[in-house]
Protein backbone atom coordinates (compact mmCIF):
# COMPACT_ATOMS: atom_id res chain seq x y z
CA UNK A 1 0.00 0.00 0.00
CA UNK A 2 1.20 3.36 -0.95
CA UNK A 3 1.63 5.94 1.50
CA UNK A 4 -0.37 8.73 -0.34
CA UNK A 5 -0.32 11.44 1.88
CA UNK A 6 3.52 11.15 2.87
CA UNK A 7 4.18 10.92 -1.43
CA UNK A 8 2.07 14.19 -1.67
CA UNK A 9 5.08 15.90 0.93
CA UNK A 10 7.79 15.10 -1.91
CA UNK A 11 6.23 16.90 -4.65
CA UNK A 12 6.05 20.62 -3.16
CA UNK A 13 4.04 21.92 -6.31
CA UNK A 14 0.93 19.66 -5.11
CA UNK A 15 0.92 22.58 -2.10
CA UNK A 16 0.31 25.19 -4.49
CA UNK A 17 -3.04 27.06 -4.47
CA UNK A 18 -4.98 28.35 -7.73
CA UNK A 19 -7.38 31.35 -7.75
CA UNK A 20 -7.46 30.36 -4.13
CA UNK A 21 -8.50 26.58 -4.30
CA UNK A 22 -5.96 23.86 -3.65
CA UNK A 23 -4.03 22.66 -6.65
CA UNK A 24 -5.61 19.49 -8.10
CA UNK A 25 -3.56 18.42 -10.50
CA UNK A 26 -5.30 15.73 -13.20
CA UNK A 27 -3.14 16.51 -16.38
CA UNK A 28 -0.34 14.06 -15.51
CA UNK A 29 -0.51 12.32 -19.02
CA UNK A 30 0.21 16.00 -20.76
CA UNK A 31 3.21 16.35 -17.71
CA UNK A 32 3.98 14.70 -14.77
CA UNK A 33 5.13 16.73 -11.34
CA UNK A 34 8.64 15.92 -9.92
CA UNK A 35 9.56 14.70 -7.04
CA UNK A 36 11.67 17.08 -4.59
CA UNK A 37 14.69 14.59 -5.18
CA UNK A 38 14.48 14.85 -8.90
CA UNK A 39 14.81 18.52 -8.43
CA UNK A 40 17.79 18.29 -5.81
CA UNK A 41 19.63 15.87 -7.99
CA UNK A 42 19.68 18.81 -11.27
CA UNK A 43 21.13 21.60 -8.44
CA UNK A 44 23.40 19.21 -6.98
CA UNK A 45 24.96 18.08 -10.15
CA UNK A 46 24.82 21.48 -11.10
CA UNK A 47 26.50 22.64 -8.45
CA UNK A 48 29.06 19.75 -8.17
CA UNK A 49 29.71 17.87 -10.94
CA UNK A 50 29.02 19.86 -14.00
CA UNK A 51 31.19 19.86 -17.05
CA UNK A 52 31.18 18.54 -20.33
CA UNK A 53 30.97 14.20 -20.94
CA UNK A 54 32.86 11.81 -22.65
CA UNK A 55 35.69 13.80 -23.79
CA UNK A 56 37.71 15.15 -21.18
CA UNK A 57 40.70 13.99 -19.04
CA UNK A 58 39.91 16.31 -15.87
CA UNK A 59 38.59 14.94 -12.67
CA UNK A 60 35.10 16.84 -13.39
CA UNK A 61 34.46 15.43 -16.89
CA UNK A 62 34.98 12.06 -15.99
CA UNK A 63 32.60 12.18 -12.75
CA UNK A 64 29.99 13.57 -14.60
CA UNK A 65 31.05 11.08 -17.47
CA UNK A 66 30.59 8.05 -15.07
CA UNK A 67 27.21 9.56 -13.86
CA UNK A 68 25.94 9.56 -16.83
CA UNK A 69 26.47 6.33 -18.24
CA UNK A 70 25.23 5.18 -14.66
CA UNK A 71 22.11 6.51 -15.59
CA UNK A 72 22.19 4.79 -18.70
CA UNK A 73 22.31 1.59 -16.77
CA UNK A 74 19.56 2.62 -14.62
CA UNK A 75 17.35 3.17 -17.62
CA UNK A 76 18.62 -0.29 -18.98
CA UNK A 77 17.67 -2.00 -15.50
CA UNK A 78 14.19 -0.14 -15.16
CA UNK A 79 13.28 -1.61 -18.78
CA UNK A 80 15.61 -4.74 -18.47
CA UNK A 81 17.41 -4.13 -21.67
CA UNK A 82 20.14 -6.51 -22.72
CA UNK A 83 22.40 -4.00 -22.52
CA UNK A 84 23.24 -0.28 -22.12
CA UNK A 85 24.21 0.09 -25.84
CA UNK A 86 21.00 -0.47 -26.48
CA UNK A 87 19.25 2.75 -24.47
CA UNK A 88 19.64 5.76 -26.47
CA UNK A 89 19.30 9.11 -24.82
CA UNK A 90 16.86 11.26 -26.79
CA UNK A 91 15.12 14.59 -25.92
CA UNK A 92 12.13 12.32 -25.60
CA UNK A 93 9.46 10.18 -27.43
CA UNK A 94 8.84 12.47 -30.18
CA UNK A 95 12.62 12.77 -31.00
CA UNK A 96 13.21 8.65 -30.63
CA UNK A 97 10.24 7.91 -33.05
CA UNK A 98 11.35 10.24 -35.27
CA UNK A 99 14.97 8.68 -34.94
CA UNK A 100 13.66 5.79 -35.94
CA UNK A 101 11.32 7.42 -38.90
CA UNK A 102 14.39 8.60 -40.63
CA UNK A 103 16.81 6.10 -40.23
CA UNK A 104 14.64 3.03 -40.29
CA UNK A 105 13.52 4.59 -44.10
CA UNK A 106 16.69 5.16 -45.36
CA UNK A 107 18.40 1.64 -43.85
CA UNK A 108 15.30 -0.50 -44.89
CA UNK A 109 12.08 1.06 -46.91
CA UNK A 110 12.11 2.49 -50.70
CA UNK A 111 8.90 3.57 -52.96
CA UNK A 112 5.47 1.38 -52.15
CA UNK A 113 6.80 -0.06 -48.80
CA UNK A 114 4.16 0.14 -45.69
CA UNK A 115 4.46 1.00 -42.50
CA UNK A 116 1.66 -0.08 -40.25
CA UNK A 117 -0.16 2.43 -37.64
CA UNK A 118 -3.04 2.92 -35.39
CA UNK A 119 -6.14 5.47 -35.62
CA UNK A 120 -5.26 5.96 -31.65
CA UNK A 121 -1.82 7.24 -32.37
CA UNK A 122 -0.43 10.53 -30.88
CA UNK A 123 0.74 12.91 -33.55
CA UNK A 124 4.23 12.20 -32.59
CA UNK A 125 3.92 8.60 -34.13
CA UNK A 126 2.09 9.77 -37.41
CA UNK A 127 3.55 12.79 -38.68
CA UNK A 128 7.09 11.18 -38.60
CA UNK A 129 5.88 8.68 -41.03
CA UNK A 130 3.73 11.24 -42.89
CA UNK A 131 7.49 13.12 -43.32
CA UNK A 132 9.14 9.78 -44.83
CA UNK A 133 6.05 9.20 -47.03
CA UNK A 134 6.35 12.27 -48.89
CA UNK A 135 10.28 12.18 -48.86
CA UNK A 136 10.78 8.36 -49.77
CA UNK A 137 7.05 7.55 -51.71
CA UNK A 138 6.24 5.20 -48.44
CA UNK A 139 2.60 4.89 -47.54
CA UNK A 140 0.38 4.16 -44.02
CA UNK A 141 -2.17 1.82 -43.18
CA UNK A 142 -4.33 2.51 -40.12
CA UNK A 143 -5.56 -0.37 -37.75
CA UNK A 144 -9.12 1.25 -36.71
CA UNK A 145 -10.62 0.86 -33.64
CA UNK A 146 -14.04 -0.81 -31.82
CA UNK A 147 -16.95 1.64 -29.98
CA UNK A 148 -14.52 0.98 -26.71
CA UNK A 149 -11.43 2.22 -27.70
CA UNK A 150 -9.38 -0.67 -28.58
CA UNK A 151 -7.74 -1.91 -31.65
CA UNK A 152 -9.50 -4.36 -33.44
CA UNK A 153 -6.81 -7.23 -33.85
CA UNK A 154 -8.42 -8.82 -36.75
CA UNK A 155 -8.01 -5.88 -38.91
CA UNK A 156 -4.88 -5.05 -37.83
CA UNK A 157 -3.67 -9.00 -39.29
CA UNK A 158 -5.24 -7.74 -42.43
CA UNK A 159 -3.24 -4.83 -43.45
CA UNK A 160 0.24 -6.87 -43.32
CA UNK A 161 1.16 -7.86 -47.19
CA UNK A 162 4.42 -8.34 -48.87
CA UNK A 163 5.00 -4.24 -48.51
CA UNK A 164 5.30 -4.27 -44.79
CA UNK A 165 7.91 -2.96 -43.33
CA UNK A 166 7.83 -1.84 -39.93
CA UNK A 167 4.57 -1.38 -37.72
CA UNK A 168 4.50 1.40 -35.30
CA UNK A 169 1.83 1.37 -32.48
CA UNK A 170 1.52 3.15 -29.07
CA UNK A 171 1.35 0.88 -26.04
CA UNK A 172 -1.54 2.92 -23.93
CA UNK A 173 -3.32 5.69 -25.70
CA UNK A 174 -3.32 9.14 -24.18
CA UNK A 175 -6.87 10.10 -25.21
CA UNK A 176 -8.84 6.72 -24.31
CA UNK A 177 -6.17 5.28 -21.69
CA UNK A 178 -6.67 1.90 -23.58
CA UNK A 179 -3.81 -0.57 -22.48
CA UNK A 180 -3.18 -2.06 -26.25
CA UNK A 181 -2.68 -6.27 -25.99
CA UNK A 182 0.94 -5.06 -27.00
CA UNK A 183 2.68 -8.35 -26.32
CA UNK A 184 -0.23 -10.43 -28.70
CA UNK A 185 0.92 -7.16 -31.59
CA UNK A 186 4.23 -7.87 -31.24
CA UNK A 187 3.87 -11.54 -32.20
CA UNK A 188 1.47 -10.80 -34.85
CA UNK A 189 4.27 -8.56 -36.33
CA UNK A 190 7.12 -10.66 -35.66
CA UNK A 191 4.59 -13.91 -37.32
CA UNK A 192 4.87 -11.80 -40.76
CA UNK A 193 8.74 -11.01 -40.40
CA UNK A 194 8.25 -7.42 -39.70
CA UNK A 195 9.83 -5.48 -36.97
CA UNK A 196 7.66 -3.23 -34.55
CA UNK A 197 8.34 0.17 -32.66
CA UNK A 198 6.69 0.80 -29.33
CA UNK A 199 5.08 4.16 -27.99
CA UNK A 200 5.49 3.84 -24.50
CA UNK A 201 5.03 7.14 -23.46
CA UNK A 202 2.09 6.74 -21.34
CA UNK A 203 2.57 2.95 -20.67
CA UNK A 204 5.84 3.50 -18.36
CA UNK A 205 5.09 5.69 -15.84
CA UNK A 206 2.06 3.54 -15.19
CA UNK A 207 2.53 -0.69 -15.89
CA UNK A 208 5.97 -2.31 -15.90
CA UNK A 209 7.22 -2.55 -18.90
CA UNK A 210 9.90 -5.56 -19.40
CA UNK A 211 11.63 -4.89 -23.30
CA UNK A 212 12.77 -8.44 -23.20
CA UNK A 213 9.58 -9.70 -22.43
CA UNK A 214 8.16 -7.96 -24.98
CA UNK A 215 10.65 -8.20 -27.69
CA UNK A 216 9.37 -5.60 -29.75
CA UNK A 217 12.39 -4.17 -31.77
CA UNK A 218 12.46 -0.74 -30.42
CA UNK A 219 10.56 1.02 -27.74
CA UNK A 220 10.15 4.88 -26.75
CA UNK A 221 9.29 6.94 -23.72
CA UNK A 222 9.70 10.40 -22.51
CA UNK A 223 11.74 11.24 -18.85
CA UNK A 224 8.82 14.22 -17.72
CA UNK A 225 5.99 12.00 -18.13
CA UNK A 226 7.58 9.67 -15.50
CA UNK A 227 8.12 12.44 -12.98
CA UNK A 228 11.65 13.53 -14.66
CA UNK A 229 12.91 16.24 -16.25
CA UNK A 230 11.61 17.61 -19.76
CA UNK A 231 14.10 17.33 -22.53
CA UNK A 232 15.16 13.92 -22.07
CA UNK A 233 13.92 10.59 -23.16
CA UNK A 234 14.41 6.61 -24.28
CA UNK A 235 14.88 5.09 -27.31
CA UNK A 236 15.43 1.01 -26.77
CA UNK A 237 16.32 -0.72 -29.50
CA UNK A 238 17.33 -3.95 -30.26
CA UNK A 239 21.09 -4.01 -30.76
CA UNK A 240 20.98 -6.20 -33.69
CA UNK A 241 19.16 -3.47 -35.25
CA UNK A 242 20.30 -0.41 -33.73
CA UNK A 243 23.38 -1.55 -35.72
CA UNK A 244 21.92 -1.79 -38.54
CA UNK A 245 20.63 1.54 -38.56
CA UNK A 246 22.29 4.80 -40.05
CA UNK A 247 23.16 7.27 -37.69
CA UNK A 248 20.27 10.06 -37.27
CA UNK A 249 22.44 13.43 -36.97
CA UNK A 250 25.85 13.98 -37.60
CA UNK A 251 27.93 16.25 -34.97
CA UNK A 252 30.63 15.46 -32.15
CA UNK A 253 30.48 12.03 -29.92
CA UNK A 254 28.83 10.23 -33.03
CA UNK A 255 31.70 9.89 -35.08
CA UNK A 256 35.25 7.86 -34.70
CA UNK A 257 36.97 9.78 -36.68
CA UNK A 258 36.77 12.29 -39.41
CA UNK A 259 38.06 13.77 -42.00
CA UNK A 260 37.82 15.12 -45.16
CA UNK A 261 37.94 12.08 -47.16
CA UNK A 262 35.97 9.89 -44.79
CA UNK A 263 34.65 9.74 -41.83
CA UNK A 264 33.27 6.88 -39.20
CA UNK A 265 30.63 6.29 -37.01
CA UNK A 266 31.12 5.49 -33.47
CA UNK A 267 29.77 2.60 -31.41
CA UNK A 268 26.41 2.10 -29.94
CA UNK A 269 25.20 3.59 -28.14
CA UNK A 270 27.05 6.97 -29.27
CA UNK A 271 26.28 6.66 -32.96
CA UNK A 272 23.06 8.29 -32.03
CA UNK A 273 23.98 10.61 -29.76
CA UNK A 274 25.38 13.96 -31.92
CA UNK A 275 26.32 16.83 -30.22
CA UNK A 276 26.44 17.54 -25.72
CA UNK A 277 24.27 15.41 -24.82
CA UNK A 278 21.40 16.01 -21.84
CA UNK A 279 23.80 14.40 -18.97
CA UNK A 280 22.16 16.19 -16.16
CA UNK A 281 18.41 15.07 -17.57
CA UNK A 282 20.35 11.91 -17.75
CA UNK A 283 20.90 11.58 -13.82
CA UNK A 284 17.69 13.28 -13.09
CA UNK A 285 15.84 11.00 -14.88
CA UNK A 286 17.46 7.48 -13.40
CA UNK A 287 16.67 9.69 -9.87
CA UNK A 288 12.96 9.55 -11.23
CA UNK A 289 13.17 5.96 -12.43
CA UNK A 290 14.36 4.92 -8.89
CA UNK A 291 12.14 7.35 -7.11
CA UNK A 292 9.41 5.12 -9.05
CA UNK A 293 11.30 1.97 -8.77
CA UNK A 294 11.06 2.60 -4.45
CA UNK A 295 6.99 3.05 -4.93
CA UNK A 296 6.95 0.19 -6.68
CA UNK A 297 5.79 0.04 -10.36
CA UNK A 298 3.07 -2.60 -9.39
CA UNK A 299 1.70 -0.67 -6.65
CA UNK A 300 1.75 2.63 -8.28
CA UNK A 301 -0.52 0.44 -11.42
CA UNK A 302 -3.11 -0.48 -9.01
CA UNK A 303 -3.44 2.41 -6.63
CA UNK A 304 -4.00 4.51 -9.85
CA UNK A 305 -6.53 1.95 -11.23
CA UNK A 306 -8.46 2.26 -7.94
CA UNK A 307 -8.95 6.12 -9.08
CA UNK A 308 -9.79 5.46 -12.41
CA UNK A 309 -12.75 3.07 -10.92
CA UNK A 310 -14.41 5.28 -8.58
CA UNK A 311 -13.59 8.92 -10.62
CA UNK A 312 -15.51 6.61 -13.40
CA UNK A 313 -18.57 5.71 -11.43
CA UNK A 314 -19.01 8.93 -10.13
CA UNK A 315 -18.62 10.50 -13.39
CA UNK A 316 -20.99 8.55 -15.39
CA UNK A 317 -23.42 9.60 -12.15
CA UNK A 318 -23.46 12.83 -13.74
CA UNK A 319 -26.48 13.60 -16.28
CA UNK A 320 -25.16 13.70 -19.60
CA UNK A 321 -21.84 12.44 -19.78
CA UNK A 322 -20.22 10.68 -22.19
CA UNK A 323 -16.84 8.66 -21.84
CA UNK A 324 -14.67 7.99 -24.72
CA UNK A 325 -12.27 5.08 -24.36
CA UNK A 326 -14.34 2.16 -22.05
CA UNK A 327 -11.76 -0.42 -22.91
CA UNK A 328 -10.92 -3.58 -20.86
CA UNK A 329 -7.56 -2.87 -20.10
CA UNK A 330 -7.34 0.71 -19.11
CA UNK A 331 -4.89 2.92 -17.71
CA UNK A 332 -5.51 6.17 -15.45
CA UNK A 333 -6.88 8.44 -18.21
CA UNK A 334 -10.70 9.31 -18.21
CA UNK A 335 -11.99 11.37 -21.58
CA UNK A 336 -15.36 12.76 -21.57
CA UNK A 337 -17.72 15.28 -22.43
CA UNK A 338 -21.03 16.61 -20.73
CA UNK A 339 -24.20 17.06 -22.36
CA UNK A 340 -23.26 20.23 -25.09
CA UNK A 341 -20.96 21.92 -22.89
CA UNK A 342 -17.46 22.84 -24.60
CA UNK A 343 -14.43 20.61 -24.11
CA UNK A 344 -13.06 24.26 -23.72
CA UNK A 345 -15.76 25.72 -21.27
CA UNK A 346 -15.62 22.78 -19.27
CA UNK A 347 -11.56 22.96 -18.92
CA UNK A 348 -11.78 26.83 -18.04
CA UNK A 349 -14.32 26.67 -15.34
CA UNK A 350 -12.40 23.82 -13.83
CA UNK A 351 -9.32 25.38 -14.17
CA UNK A 352 -11.25 28.37 -11.90
CA UNK A 353 -11.66 25.99 -9.30
CA UNK A 354 -7.80 24.71 -9.17
CA UNK A 355 -8.31 21.87 -11.45
CA UNK A 356 -5.69 20.88 -13.96
CA UNK A 357 -7.53 18.98 -16.95
CA UNK A 358 -6.72 19.17 -20.24
CA UNK A 359 -9.25 19.87 -23.25
CA UNK A 360 -9.02 19.64 -26.92
CA UNK A 361 -7.50 17.07 -29.50
CA UNK A 362 -4.64 15.67 -27.15
CA UNK A 363 -2.59 15.58 -30.52
CA UNK A 364 -4.94 12.85 -31.55
CA UNK A 365 -6.68 14.36 -34.65
CA UNK A 366 -6.98 11.31 -36.64
CA UNK A 367 -8.73 9.32 -32.88
CA UNK A 368 -10.99 12.61 -32.87
CA UNK A 369 -12.20 12.36 -36.41
CA UNK A 370 -12.79 8.55 -36.21
CA UNK A 371 -14.97 8.88 -32.98
CA UNK A 372 -16.63 12.17 -34.65
CA UNK A 373 -15.86 14.52 -32.23
CA UNK A 374 -13.83 17.80 -32.39
CA UNK A 375 -12.09 17.26 -28.59
CA UNK A 376 -12.81 15.77 -25.31
CA UNK A 377 -12.07 16.94 -21.75
CA UNK A 378 -9.16 14.87 -20.01
CA UNK A 379 -8.50 13.58 -16.29
CA UNK A 380 -5.58 11.87 -16.19
CA UNK A 381 -4.09 10.70 -12.37
CA UNK A 382 -1.24 10.10 -11.04
CA UNK A 383 -0.27 8.42 -7.89
CA UNK A 384 -0.29 11.86 -5.83
CA UNK A 385 -3.92 11.73 -6.49
CA UNK A 386 -6.40 11.44 -4.21
CA UNK A 387 -9.97 10.00 -3.93
CA UNK A 388 -10.61 13.23 -1.91
CA UNK A 389 -9.25 15.14 -5.03
CA UNK A 390 -11.92 13.29 -7.29
CA UNK A 391 -14.60 14.08 -5.01
CA UNK A 392 -13.94 17.61 -5.40
CA UNK A 393 -13.27 17.44 -9.34
CA UNK A 394 -16.78 15.61 -9.81
CA UNK A 395 -18.75 18.42 -7.73
CA UNK A 396 -17.00 20.97 -9.76
CA UNK A 397 -18.11 19.39 -12.84
CA UNK A 398 -21.54 18.82 -11.64
CA UNK A 399 -21.52 22.41 -10.65
CA UNK A 400 -20.34 23.55 -14.56
CA UNK A 401 -23.42 21.27 -15.97
CA UNK A 402 -25.93 22.86 -13.78
CA UNK A 403 -24.57 26.28 -14.71
CA UNK A 404 -24.67 25.37 -18.52
CA UNK A 405 -27.70 23.37 -18.59
CA UNK A 406 -29.43 25.39 -16.02
CA UNK A 407 -30.88 21.74 -14.65
N1 LIG B 1 3.11 9.48 -27.59
C1 LIG B 1 2.12 9.58 -26.70
C2 LIG B 1 1.15 8.44 -26.58
C3 LIG B 1 2.01 10.71 -25.89
O1 LIG B 1 1.03 10.81 -25.01
C4 LIG B 1 2.97 11.75 -26.04
C5 LIG B 1 2.90 13.01 -25.20
N2 LIG B 1 1.63 13.55 -25.03
C6 LIG B 1 3.98 11.59 -26.99
C7 LIG B 1 4.02 10.45 -27.72
C8 LIG B 1 5.01 12.64 -27.21
O2 LIG B 1 5.84 12.77 -26.10
P1 LIG B 1 6.88 13.97 -26.00
O3 LIG B 1 6.11 15.23 -26.29
O4 LIG B 1 7.37 13.90 -24.60
O5 LIG B 1 7.95 13.72 -27.00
Amino acid sequence: MLDIQSIRKDFPILQRTIYDHPLIYFDNSATTQKPRCVVEKIEEEYYNVNANIHRGVHFLSQQATEAHEEARKTVQRFLNARSPSEIIFTRGTTEAINLVASSFTDACMSVGDEVIVSVMEHHSNIVPWQIQAAKKGISLKVVPINERGELIVEEYEKLFSEKTRLVSLTHVSNVLGTVNPIRQLIDIAHNHGVPILIDGAQAVPHIPVDVQALDAEFYAFSGHKIYGPTGIGILYGKEEWLDRLPPYQGGGEMIASVSFEKTTFNELPFKFEAGTPDYIGSTALAEALRYVSRLGINEIAAYEHSLLQYATEQLKQIEGTRIFGEAAEKSSVISFLIGSIHHYDMGMLLDRLGIAVRTGHHCAEPLMHAMGIEGTVRASFAFYNTIEEIDSFIAAVERVRKMFLNK
